[in-house]
């Protein structure tokens, strides 16, 4: 075989790049311009860029031998994905290179606002030596609460245990295994707001956790706490920060990112108890080499004929299978994102059987991949693919069974999964009939299009019980499109369907389940 050849157009570590030159022929031309990239890239075999090089559409299809476009570092705003993706090139990237050096930001913010340093550093520069003004909080002892504990909090966790801090995580989406192997007390999100003396968001920005910070959970903190948001601008209201900081309704607070970048203008910049800095939390000398090094590794992996950790985009099918897969593929993401959303707490075990025609065709297992992705999506801040979705999920202690059956209850075919979780057990049907239904709960037969928002109740079927709970929907001017009711005897246990205009939200649905005779509800956003 020949000699696989590499091209480095941006400066990346020195390491990375010996390690590469072990396996490969490597070029290092970090000046190169666009036009000589479209030239000399037919010859190889990778490219590693950070920022600096754009990998166009033009320079793709100028490549007729190119296996992998490797980003040293995380976003990929400079890569044409889609085009490489087109072409069956690989998109890698190394978002855990970043992980350490955040989560020491995180600490610094944290002693920053605890001992008061940048206002004391100001002052003493102001020529001042105010000794009194500056009595501080130590961390030894105090209550820790960190909002998502992905690869960022979990590394806060084991920095604020060497400060001897009591640590509680909010995380609806992690096993109670990988909380145990970190040794933290998992709480909901009231007890983190309540308890904490220290508050720090590791969360992705999503539309669940945009503006998950605002007015209500700042009445619930302590008048001391501290909140630090180094994760995304958004996730704090910063008008309700504003408010809770002015009128001294928590102690401070220091943000890494802002709604708008630079936050020009924004009056949270003339407080005192804030601490701010310019998105920088990613930004060190080990994150770049560490990003180096992931990539390089990476790279050999794949050469070496194995499959690499973080992979942005699909691997393409070939026309044929993705014509008969299409249906599926579609039907797949949503029943993944159903039965995240109604499953009774996080996903263990999740039980995938092919039913009917689909059980005789190739590569169910992309079905299965793409049932984790919409699992996993809506709750991950790197996008979650074809590729990378089993790792993921294996990461997260989810155990995935396939199974095939040629009876498929007179469809053509049909996806069953069975969800268990600490909780509970979850059960879904789907087919495609000219669209993606969702044809039996838990059991119970019905006829839904899984899109829209929706809310799905267990409860007894006794008379006046559907009336209630149209009516405490109604009383939040909740209006409902469509219902449906399964049951399998009359005064048993049954399962609504509801069709929503609007979200419904959580207050609601605790309201819902206190209604008699109502067992659980769950909203859903598909
Ligand atoms: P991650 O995907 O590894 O972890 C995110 C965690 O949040 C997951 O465990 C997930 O289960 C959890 N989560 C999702 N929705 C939640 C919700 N509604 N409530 C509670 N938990 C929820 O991500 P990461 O790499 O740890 O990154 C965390 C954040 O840090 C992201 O917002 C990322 O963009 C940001 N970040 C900032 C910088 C910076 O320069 N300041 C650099 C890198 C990453």
């Amino acid at each position: 075989m020949d000699q696989m050849k590499v091209i480095i157009a941006d400066s990346i570590n020195e390491k990375g790049i010996s390690d590469l030159e072990e396996v490969a022929e490597v070029l290092v031309d970090t000046a190169i311009t666009p036009e000589e990239l479209v030239n000399v890239i037919k010859d190889f075999d990778a490219i590693v860029v950070r920022s600096r090089t754009k990998v166009t559409r033009e320079v793709i299809e100028a490549a007729p031998k190119l296996k992998i476009i490797a980003r040293a570092g995380v976003g990929v705003d400079n890569v044409d994905v889609q085009a490489a993706t087109e072409r069956g090139i690989m998109v890698i990237n190394a978002p855990e290179s970043t992980s350490i050096t955040v989560a020491e930001h995180a600490m610094g913010l944290m002693l920053s606002m605890a001992r008061k340093i940048s206002i004391a550093d100001k002052s003493v520069k102001e020529g001042k030596w105010e000794k009194s003004r500056f009595m501080g909080m130590e961390l030894n002892n105090k209550t820790l609460g960190i909002v998502g504990m992905g690869r960022i909090g979990s590394q806060v966790v084991i920095r604020a245990k060497s400060f001897n801090m009591d640590i509680m995580v909010y995380d609806p989406y992690i096993s109670e295994e990988a909380a145990a192997e970190l040794g933290v007390n998992v709480v909901d999100l009231e007890t983190v707001l309540k308890e904490s003396d220290v508050i720090t968001i590791h969360v992705p920005l999503t539309p669940e956790t945009k503006h998950s910070i605002s007015h209500k959970e700042f009445e619930m903190m302590k008048d001391t706490a501290f909140i630090i948001n180094c994760a995304r601008g958004g996730i704090i209201d910063e008008d309700a920060l504003y408010d809770a900081l002015s009128n001294d309704k928590i102690g401070g607070a220091a943000l890494d990112v802002f709604e708008n970048e630079p936050p020009e203008g924004s009056p949270l910049l003339g407080l005192d108890n804030i601490v701010v800095t310019p998105h920088i939390g990613a930004s060190t000398a080990e994150a770049q080499r560490d990003a180096a090094l992931i990539v390089a590794n990476e790279i050999i992996t794949v050469f070496k004929g194995g499959s690499p950790k973080n992979v942005l985009n699909m691997p393409v099918l070939d026309p044929k299978t993705f014509q008969i897969m299409k249906p599926y593929l579609e039907l797949s993401e949503k029943l993944g994102s159903f039965v995240v959303q109604g499953a009774p707490g996080n996903i263990k075990e999740l039980d995938v059987t092919y039913c009917g025609e689909l059980s005789e065709m190739p590569k169910q297992d992309i079905l299965t991949r793409t049932i984790l992705q919409g699992i996993l999506n809506p709750i991950l801040t790197e996008p979650v693919n074809l590729v990378n979705a089993p790792s993921i999920a294996h990461d997260r202690g989810i155990i995935i069974t396939e199974g095939k059956r040629s009876e498929s209850e007179g469809y053509k075919s049909i996806i069953k999964m069975q969800a268990k979780t600490e909780t509970g057990e979850f059960s879904l049907e789907g087919t495609y009939v000219h669209e993606p239904k969702i044809i039996k709960i838990n059991g119970y037969w019905v006829d839904v299009k899984p899109e829209g928002t929706m809310m799905i109740a267990k409860y007894q079927d006794l008379p006046g019980t559907i009336g209630a709970i149209g009516t405490k929907l109604g009383e939040h001017e909740i209006n409902i499109a469509t219902m449906q009711v399964g049951r399998r005897e009359a005064g048993g246990e049954a399962v609504m369907v509801l069709k929503v205009d609007q979200n419904v939200p959580q207050e609601v649905i605790d309201e819902v389940k206190k209604l008699d005779n109502v067992e659980d509800a769950v909203a859903l956003d598909l």
